[in-house]
């Protein structure tokens, strides 16, 4: 059995700190999965969206408007139509407006900036050798509109060229918050999981703990303190155990002895309330010795005891009572170191349901007997309904 203690702590302080240190792990959650792996998470998410609006779509735009710009002097070349050249003259501006947009998204990023720029500067070299092999066909002057379409090819490939440097270099950073996303997510799970654990752990050790402190309560609400001998509470719940199940009612036959200490008020007033009540505690000890397993027995009240003996007639019982009653009055009580004393007891017996299946009722017959006996002198046994002794006739308990 597992066991653990939380001493120098209220029970009521015990319970709240059990369940204090079951949500832990719940808070722990919260704030090491929330600060720790969400957020951040969260946070490169955000990042990875930022780059994408802000940088990559602008720059996907220019890289459109490119493409638009390389096809009117190409086409210009073999249809001569003045179209090419206005719509040469208005994509150009489009990649302009562009690339100034671009230049105001990188404004922070000063590495991508320069590459930028260089791609700017080219892409002016582009629009001036666009327009000037347009020129040349003007002037039907084809190997000079030819060279400069390979010119105005190459610069092309060169703003490309660097373009696409720049998207690489935002796809990198993409990929890498990518991974911290999904590294943050894995820390989140992993921290989810042992709080899971820890909750768990705790959860299972607090209600050993809350079981084993309800038995030991329970225990207590039972027992007499001083004696360790069941109480009256005890006593009514074993009387409601054994008048309570269904088998039939001579197989619930039981005896009570009702018994008390003679004259117990004198030993307190001569020896003390110290050995009053070790008096008390010896004669529990004797009765326990005296007892089989099945045997209940309780403190019924001040020096009165009480003994529940299943599936035993009244004869029988009276017997064990005599032997209880003789080893009681033989067993010495220490006083004093030098000083002994010895009590006796006197003892009524009832049995259920002959006598009655009432608890109160037996209960009172048990008395009945037992006040017979203190009324024959004491240090006896009287059954009830039973004569007490052959030379004492009238001792008869229930009877006036
Ligand atoms: P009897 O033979 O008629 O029973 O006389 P008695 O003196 O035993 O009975 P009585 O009822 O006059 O006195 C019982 C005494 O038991 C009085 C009370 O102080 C004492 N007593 C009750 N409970 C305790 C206890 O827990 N410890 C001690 N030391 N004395 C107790
Ligand atoms: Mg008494
Ligand atoms: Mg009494």
């Amino acid at each position: 059995m597992v066991s653990f203690k939380i001493s120098g702590f209220s029970s009521r302080i015990k319970y709240l700190l059990i369940v204090i240190l079951t949500l832990l792990p719940f808070s722990a959650v919260l704030i090491f999965v929330g600060f720790i792996a969400y957020l951040p998470a969260f946070q490169a998410m955000d990042d990875m969206n930022k780059v994408v609006m802000k940088e990559l779509v602008p720059l996907s735009e220019l890289q459109r408007s490119l493409l638009n710009a390389a096809m009117p002097p190409n086409d210009y070349i073999i249809h001569k139509g003045d179209d090419e050249k206005q719509l040469f003259a208005k994509v150009g501006k489009e990649v302009d407006v562009a690339f100034l947009q671009l230049q105001a998204a990188y404004k922070d990023r000063p590495d991508k900036l320069e590459t930028i720029k260089v791609a700017y500067t080219s892409w002016l070299h582009v629009f001036k050798d666009g327009q000037t092999l347009m020129s040349y066909v003007d002037h039907s002057d084809y190997d000079s509109a030819n060279k400069a379409m390979e010119k105005f090819d190459a610069n092309i490939q060169v703003v490309v060229d660097n373009l696409n440097q720049v998207h690489e270099k935002t796809q990198v950073e993409l990929i890498r918050h990518n991974a911290q996303v999904v590294a943050m997510e894995d820390k989140g799970i992993l921290i989810t999981i042992l709080a899971f654990v820890t909750t768990l752990i705790f959860g299972i050790f607090g209600s050993i703990w809350l079981t084993k402190r309800n038995k030991s309560l329970e225990n207590q609400s039972m027992h007499d303190q001083l004696t360790g001998a069941f109480n009256r509470h005890a006593c009514d719940e074993k009387f409601q155990d054994l008048t309570r199940t269904t088998v039939s009612l001579e197989r619930k036959l039981f005896s009570l002895i009702m018994m008390d200490i003679d004259y117990f008020k004198s030993v307190n007033d001569t020896y003390g309330h110290q050995v009053g009540d070790e008096a008390l505690k010896v004669v529990a000890h004797v009765i326990e010795n005296h007892l089989r397993g099945s045997d209940f027995f309780a403190r019924f009240g001040g020096e009165e005891f009480i003994i529940i003996i299943p599936g035993t007639e009244k004869h029988f019982a009276k017997e064990m009572a005599d032997r209880l009653r003789i080893a009681i009055m033989e067993t010495p009580i220490k006083a004093s170191d030098e000083e002994n004393i010895y009590i006796t007891m006197s003892f009524g017996v009832a049995e259920f349901p002959l006598d009655s299946s009432n608890q109160t009722k037996l209960i009172d017959c048990a008395d009945q007997a037992l006040y017979k006996a203190k009324e024959m002198g004491r240090n006896q046994v009287v059954v009830y309904g039973e004569r007490a002794k052959a030379e004492q006739p009238s001792a008869i308990a229930g009877e006036e």
